[in-house]
């Protein structure tokens, strides 16, 4: 048997600090990718969740990256810790528009999307307890919850059909309940990642019915991951009339973040927004939100927000930021399009997929499929079930070698020729 590391080492690392992996999985896959293009390979690096151009460059927003530019020099101060009020505010009726969920909902400022749903964690579950999640998801949930004490259950996301399976859903909310008292479910919709999966209005009428039955028996909290909604943005229309239902019920949090709707990946520009019916709900979330900023990252990035608050409080600003998003929207669309035909054509399994920065081919044998692929050349991102595939850093012509690699990679797995 090999020797516990914690014998040997006098690393002084608690027992379970002591074995970390050293790299994330998805950077790690990309480094290697980047290293044989920069060798002369033609390399199709599908991993990473950045919007990249036809010529392989990272998108930017010009109005975003000209603001920062310009910050005034009282951005080279600390921020409030819970994140300056412009910014919150415009952040707020970003995510809900004007309306009952806006009146409701207060926020803080978090490194990015990650840090908004790291302080839902530690605040909404008790340390041993699991947050729930569809049974394909962001691989770092897991990561996070691990790394705060806490823990990862899943439900089967998709029914026979291939819709979104609320049956599955209500019968693992009603589980935690009576496991462990509390459920947080993580939702990450439009443009799942990584399935690419939008919920439809008639979905979320159902997972409503679902939350409100549940929300009756023992506290349910929502967390809904808006990475991606600006590029769906015709989705709000869809989901915002259900989720206002949801107020005085339960609690509806909403993981805001700038890195993907703003291009300011970098920036780790973000916000956890919670929206409550009861003002003294409402203290009492702003409180234990604020007092986590503070335990953690403390203050977030000043010229960030400020940056970001300036578009979202100013229409023009905001339109000429929307236009130009627009712009990087025709390439992926274009993408999607050719990716649906290319998956037709190979006959890949797939969700449904309308946009945005990723789709999956399931499989029930990914690491080797992965692999195989990896060998010609091609990366995308394993997963129990499924390969991610990243559209959003794919160029149009790589398009149909990365469906034919992989479908190719799937067939010699399935048909044992890859061993
Ligand atoms: N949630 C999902 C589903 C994501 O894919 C990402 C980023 O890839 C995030 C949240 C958070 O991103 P960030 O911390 O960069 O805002």
């Amino acid at each position: 048997m090999a020797p516990d590391p914690m014998d040997i080492l006098n690393t002084g690392l608690t027992r379970e600090a002591s074995d970390r992996p050293g790299d994330d999985p998805i950077f790690a896959l990309d480094g290697e990718a980047r290293r044989r293009a920069a060798a002369g390979e033609h390399i199709v690096n599908a991993t990473l969740g950045a919007l990249h151009d036809e010529s392989g460059a990272l998108s930017t927003l010009p109005t975003v990256v000209d603001l920062l530019a310009h910050a005034p020099s009282a951005c080279y101060g600390y921020a409030p810790i819970v994140g300056s009020a412009e910014f919150l505010e415009g952040v707020r009726r970003d995510a809900f528009g004007a309306g009952a969920l806006f009146d409701s909902s207060i926020a803080v400022a978090t490194p990015g999307g990650t840090g908004a749903c790291y302080a839902a964690v530690v605040n909404f579950l008790e340390r041993g307890q699991n947050l729930l999640t569809t049974d394909l998801y962001w691989s770092p949930y897991g990561i996070l919850a691990q790394h705060a004490g806490r823990g990862v259950e899943t439900f089967a996301m998709f029914d026979a059909e291939g819709g979104f399976n609320t049956p599955a859903l209500a019968e693992a909310i009603d589980g935690q309940l009576a496991q462990q008292g509390r459920c947080l479910l993580f939702l990450n919709t439009p443009c799942h990642n990584p399935t690419g999966y939008t919920l439809d209005d008639a979905e979320w009428g159902r997972l409503v019915e679902v939350l409100l039955a549940a929300a009756a028996k023992g506290p349910v909290t929502l967390l809904l991951d808006h990475a991606y909604a600006a590029f769906a943005p015709e989705s709000a229309a869809a989901w915002v009339p259900h989720v206002e239902r949801l107020l005085g019920k339960l609690s509806v949090l909403l993981a805001w973040t700038a890195s993907k709707s703003l291009a300011l990946y970098g920036g780790r520009v973000g916000a956890l927004i919670a929206a409550h019916s009861g003002a003294e709900e409402r203290r009492r979330l702003f409180n234990a939100l604020g007092y986590t900023c503070r335990g953690t990252w403390s203050n977030g990035n000043h010229l960030g927000q400020w940056a970001v608050g300036r578009v979202l409080n100013d229409e023009r600003l905001r339109s000429q930021v929307a236009a130009e998003r627009a712009e990087l929207f025709g390439p992926l669309d274009a993408r999607v399009v050719a990716f649906n035909a290319a998956a037709q054509q190979f006959g890949l399994e797939t969700p449904r997929y309308e946009g945005g920065f990723f789709v999956c081919a399931f499989t029930g044998a990914a690491k080797e499929a992965a692999a195989l692929a990896r060998e010609q050349g091609v990366f995308v991102v394993p997963l129990q079930g499924a390969l991610r595939l990243a559209l959003c850093s794919t160029k149009l012509e790589d398009v149909p070698r990365l469906v034919e690699v992989v479908a190719g990679a799937l067939t010699a797995v399935a048909s044992g020729a890859a061993r």
